[in-house]
C-alpha cells in the first residue's frame, strides 16, 4: 500500500516553525517512499479562524519551495479537504457511532455542565469533568428529549476500565488506563460541528491516511483516537509522535527565543534553502557529518529510525550560518534578485533599473561574502548608490596621522587613480604600493583613507572593485569631498 501522510493545520495562526517541520517531516517522509503528500485544513475552531491564516499557510509553502500533491487549493482524489466542507460525513459517521451503542446524545445544557464543575471542584475531587448522566439515560427520556428536538451533543463512550494500548513507530507501545481518559469527549458539538478527534479520525481514514506524523502535544489524542478506530472497526494508521522543538533554555520554542513565525525569517531575509536545511536537521540524525543537504538529498536519505526520541534544540546561530552558506552557494544573478526586493524597500533604487541591475551583478561578488541576511544588502551596499553623510574625522586617520597629513594622502591617491584609472586594478594596486613606499608610508595608510572615502567606513566590501563599479569621476569627486572636510573647508 503506497505511503499516504497528512499535514493538518488548524488555521488559527500564522505558519511557524513547529509546523513546518512537521510538514517537512511528513514531506520527506512520504517523498522517500514515492508516497503522498496531502494537506487538510481542521477550520473546525471557528472562534479562532481566519482567511488571513489560510492565506499565510499557501504563501509559507509556496515560498519555502515544497508542496502537497493533494490539498484544498489543487484538489485530489478525496476531497474536500477542508473540515468545514465535510459537515455531513461527520455527522453522519456519529449518527452510526450512537447506532453502534459506540457514542451517545447528551442533553446536558452549559448550565448543568458548569454545575456538576463547582461540585466537583467544591468536593475536591481529582476528576473534573463530564459526569456521564446521558450514557445512562432512560430509553423514553431520550426518545422524548429527541421528539422535543432538544438539541445534543454526541459523546463518545470511553469503557469504563481497563488500557488502551497503541503503538508509536518512534515511542514504542504506549499504555493508557481509560480512566485517564476524559470522561466522554464531545465528538459533534450541537451546532453540527465536529470536534478536533470526530473529524481528524473519520478524514485519516477516509483519505486514506497510513501514517500520521504529528508533534508530541498529540499523544494525550491518540488513546481516544484508538478508542474510536476500534469502534468503527477501522484500522488505524501508523502513529509516530515528533519530539519537541525547545529553545537553548530548555523550554518550548516560543516567541521568547526569537523568531518562530516563518514570516518573520522571510522579512529577516533568510532564504527558503537555509531554513528547510537546518529544520529537516533539526532532531535528525544523517551523520555523515555533513551539513548542507538539498531537498533532494534529504528527501532520499530520509528515514524514520534517524528521527531523534529526545527533544530538539533550536539554534538560532546555527541557523545564521546555515543562511550564509546558502548565500554563498548562490549566484550573483540569482542573489541580486533576491536582494533586490530588500534594495527598493530601503529607497535605494527603483523597482524597474536596468542600469541598477547591472550595478547591483557586478556588486555580488563583492558583497556575497558579507551577507548573513538578504536584508544585510541596503547597510552594506548603500555608497554604491548615493552619497552617505562623512563620519567623524577620526574614522579617516592612519594610525600616526593628522587630519592634515591624511588629506595628503588622498590627495596622492586621487593621483594615482587620475593617471593610471581602474581598469586593471591589480597594476593600480601596485601603483599604491611603490608610492606608499616612496613617501616612506604604509600601503595601509594611503588604503584606509581612501576606503573612508568612497565607501563611508573602515571595513567594507573591496575597495577597488567598487571604485571600479561607481565609475573613476565618482570617485575622484568623493575623494575631493572628504579632502575638503578633512581640511576643514
Ligand atoms: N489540527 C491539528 C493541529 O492543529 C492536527 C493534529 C494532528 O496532526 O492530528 O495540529
Ligand atoms: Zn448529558
Amino acid at each position: 500500500m503506497s505511503v499516504r501522510v497528512r499535514y493538518a493545520p488548524s488555521p488559527t495562526g500564522n505558519q511557524h516553525i513547529g509546523g513546518v517541520r512537521t510538514a517537512l517531516i511528513n514531506y520527506l517522509f512520504a517523498k522517500s517512499q514515492g508516497g503522498s503528500f496531502i494537506l487538510r485544513l481542521e477550520d473546525t475552531d471557528r472562534t479562532r479562524y481566519s482567511e488571513e491564516y489560510v492565506q499565510n499557510l499557501y504563501d509559507t509553502f509556496k515560498w519555502l519551495g515544497f508542496y502537497w500533491d493533494e490539498g484544498p487549493d489543487i484538489g485530489g482524489p478525496v476531497g474536500p479537504y477542508v473540515q468545514s466542507e465535510r459537515l455531513d460525513l461527520y455527522k453522519k459517521y456519529a449518527e452510526d457511532l450512537v447506532r453502534m451503542g459506540k457514542a451517545y446524545y447528551c442533553f446536558c445544557d452549559s448550565e448543568r455542565l458548569e454545575k456538576i464543575r463547582q461540585e466537583q471542584i467544591a468536593a475536591k475531587k481529582d476528576e473534573i469533568g463530564y459526569d456521564r448522566h446521558c450514557r445512562y439515560l432512560p430509553k423514553e427520556e431520550l426518545e422524548r428529549n429527541i421528539a422535543e428536538g432538544k438539541p445534543y451533543v454526541v459523546r463518545l463512550k470511553i469503557p469504563l476500565e481497563g488500557v488502551t494500548v497503541f503503538h508509536d513507530r518512534l515511542l514504542g507501545t504506549i499504555e493508557w488506563k481509560n480512566e485517564d481518559i476524559s470522561p466522554d469527549p464531545v465528538l459533534l458539538k450541537s451546532d453540527g460541528f465536529p470536534t478536533y478527534h470526530l473529524a481528524n479520525v473519520i478524514d485519516d481514514h477516509l483519505m486514506g491516511i497510513t501514517h500520521v506524523m504529528r508533534a508530541q502535544e498529540w499523544i494525550p489524542s491518540a488513546p481516544l483516537h484508538k478508542i474510536m478506530y476500534d469502534a468503527f472497526g477501522w484500522e488505524m494508521p501508523e502513529l509516530c509522535h515528533l519530539p519537541m522543538v525547545l529553545g537553548q533554555d530548555g523550554h518550548k520554542l516560543s516567541k521568547r527565543h526569537g523568531a518562530t513565525a516563518v514570516n518573520e525569517f522571510r522579512k529577516a531575509g533568510y532564504l527558503p534553502q537555509a531554513l528547510i536545511n537546518y529544520i529537516a536537521l533539526l532532531g535528525c540524525s544523517y551523520e555523515d557529518g555533513r551539513d548542507i543537504y538539498s531537498l533532494d538529498e534529504l528527501v532520499s536519505l530520509f528515514k524514520i529510525e534517524r528521527l531523534n526520541k529526545s527533544p530538539a534544540v533550536f539554534d538560532y546561530q546555527k541557523l545564521e550560518w546555515f543562511n550564509g552558506q546558502y548565500i554563498r552557494q548562490t549566484s550573483d544573478s540569482d542573489l541580486a534578485a533576491l536582494v533586490r526586493p530588500y534594495l527598493v524597500d530601503a529607497g535605494l533604487r527603483k523597482a524597474q533599473d536596468p542600469d541598477m541591475d547591472r550595478l547591483e551583478l557586478a556588486a555580488m561578488p563583492l558583497v556575497k561574502e558579507r551577507l548573513k541576511f538578504l536584508s544585510d544588502a541596503p547597510v552594506i551596499m548603500s555608497y554604491l548608490y548615493k552619497r552617505l553623510e562623512l563620519p567623524s574625522v577620526e574614522t579617516f586617520l592612519p594610525k600616526k596621522a593628522d587630519a592634515k597629513e591624511t588629506a595628503g594622502f588622498l590627495e596622492e591617491s586621487k593621483k594615482l587613480l587620475s593617471e593610471y584609472g581602474l581598469d586593471d586594478i591589480p597594476a593600480v594596486e601596485e601603483k599604491f604600493r611603490s608610492r606608499a613606499a616612496e613617501i616612506g608610508r604604509k600601503l595601509g595608510d594611503l588604503l584606509m583613507p581612501l576606503r573612508v572615502a568612497i565607501t563611508y567606513t573602515r571595513v567594507s566590501p573591496p575597495l577597488f572593485e567598487s571604485m571600479k563599479i561607481l565609475g573613476l569621476k565618482e570617485c575622484i569627486e568623493r575623494i575631493d569631498e572628504a579632502i575638503r572636510y578633512l581640511r576643514g573647508y
